[in-house]
C-alpha cells in the first residue's frame, strides 16, 4: 500500500457502469484497522493536513471543494465532524444545501453553489451540493425530465470551470446499506436527543430508496470525470467512512504539495525597533 496508510476502495473511472449493489458497505475484511486505531490515524491525519492547509492558505493560488453526498443517516455531518477537527476555521467553510430559497430557486440551479466555492487558498465543503439537482429532483419530478437530463452535462462543464480554475475536486458518496438506515433512523427515534435530527418525512424518503439508488448511480456514471472523480465510501462503520475520506484528503493535499510564497523582498537583517 503507499504511504497514505489507507486507500479509497472504489473509485469511479470516468466512462465506468457503476452497480451500487455490488459495491461493498462494510470495511473489507483484510482492514488492519479498528475503531480505536482508525482514531488515532484520523487525529494524526488531522494534526498533517493542519498544517498542509496552513500552507494553501499562505499560497493563496488553489483551493479544495470536498463535495459530500449520501442517503439520509450516510453521515454527512459526522464526517466534517471527525474529519475537519483541528483545522483552522478560517480557511475551511462548510456550506449546507438545503430545499431551495425563493431567491436561489429565481436563478440557474448552479447559481448558489458557484457562489458558495471556496476562495483560493481556503478548503469548502458542500454538504449536500448541486447533485441534488439531479438526485431529489429527479426522484421527486420537482423539474421536468428534460430539464433535469440536462443537469449532468451542465455538472461537468461546472465542475470542469472550477478545476481549470485552480480548485481541486473531491468527491464522496457515502455508501450506506438499507438495513443500516433503518438501525440509524430507529437510534435518532429511541433517543429523544436525537430527535431533532429526525423527521417524519425521512420515513417517506425511505420508500423511495430504490429511486435514489439508481439516481446516484446515474450520477456517480455521468459526472466521473478525469479532473472531478466520484469516490465511493463504505460508510455502515462510521470509523472507517471517516478514516478513509481523512486518509484521501490527506493525499490530495500532499498531491498538491503546497508552498509559503517568497517574500517581497529579502528581509535578512531587517529588525523591527
Ligand atoms: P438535511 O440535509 O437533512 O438538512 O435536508 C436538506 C433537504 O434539502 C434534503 O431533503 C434535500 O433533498 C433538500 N434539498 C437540497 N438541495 C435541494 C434542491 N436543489 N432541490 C430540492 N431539494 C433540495
Ligand atoms: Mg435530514
Amino acid at each position: 500500500m503507499s504511504n497514505f496508510e489507507i486507500a479509497v476502495p472504489h473509485t469511479v473511472k470516468p466512462g465506468a457502469k457503476v452497480k451500487l449493489k455490488s459495491i461493498a458497505t462494510l470495511p473489507p475484511d483484510a482492514i488492519k484497522f479498528n475503531k480505536k486505531s482508525a482514531r488515532a490515524q484520523i487525529a494524526a491525519n488531522a494534526l498533517e493536513m493542519a498544517e498542509l492547509a496552513k500552507r494553501l492558505y499562505a499560497e493563496d493560488k488553489r483551493s479544495i471543494l470536498l463535495v459530500l453526498q449520501g442517503m439520509d443517516t450516510a453521515g454527512k455531518d459526522g464526517t466534517i465532524r471527525w474529519v475537519m477537527r483541528g483545522m483552522n476555521p478560517t480557511s475551511c467553510q462548510v456550506h449546507s444545501f438545503k430545499v431551495p430559497s425563493a431567491e436561489e430557486a429565481d436563478h440557474d440551479f448552479l447559481w448558489r453553489n458557484h457562489i458558495a466555492a471556496p476562495r483560493r487558498g481556503n478548503i469548502g465543503i458542500f454538504n449536500r451540493s448541486h447533485y441534488e439537482e439531479v438526485l431529489v429532483v429527479r426522484v421527486h419530478n420537482l423539474k421536468p425530465e428534460s430539464r433535469w437530463q440536462k443537469h449532468y452535462g451542465l455538472i461537468n462543464d461546472f465542475e470542469n470551470l472550477l478545476s481549470q480554475c485552480d480548485t481541486k475536486i473531491v468527491k464522496c458518496f457515502l455508501h450506506i446499506s438499507k438495513d443500516r438506515q433503518r438501525e440509524r433512523l430507529q437510534a435518532r427515534l429511541d433517543d429523544p436527543t436525537k430527535h431533532w435530527k429526525f423527521s417524519l418525512g425521512d420515513l417517506e424518503e425511505r420508500k423511495l430508496w430504490d429511486d435514489y439508488q439508481a439516481a446516484y448511480q446515474d450520477a456517480l456514471e455521468k459526472c466521473s470525470t478525469p479532473f472531478a472523480p466520484w469516490h465511493v465510501i463504505p460508510s455502515d462503520k462510521k470509523w472507517y467512512r471517516n478514516l478513509v475520506i481523512s486518509a484521501l484528503l490527506k493525499k490530495t493535499l500532499l498531491e498538491m504539495d503546497p508552498q509559503y510564497p517568497q517574500p517581497e523582498s529579502d528581509y535578512a537583517g531587517v529588525v523591527v525597533k
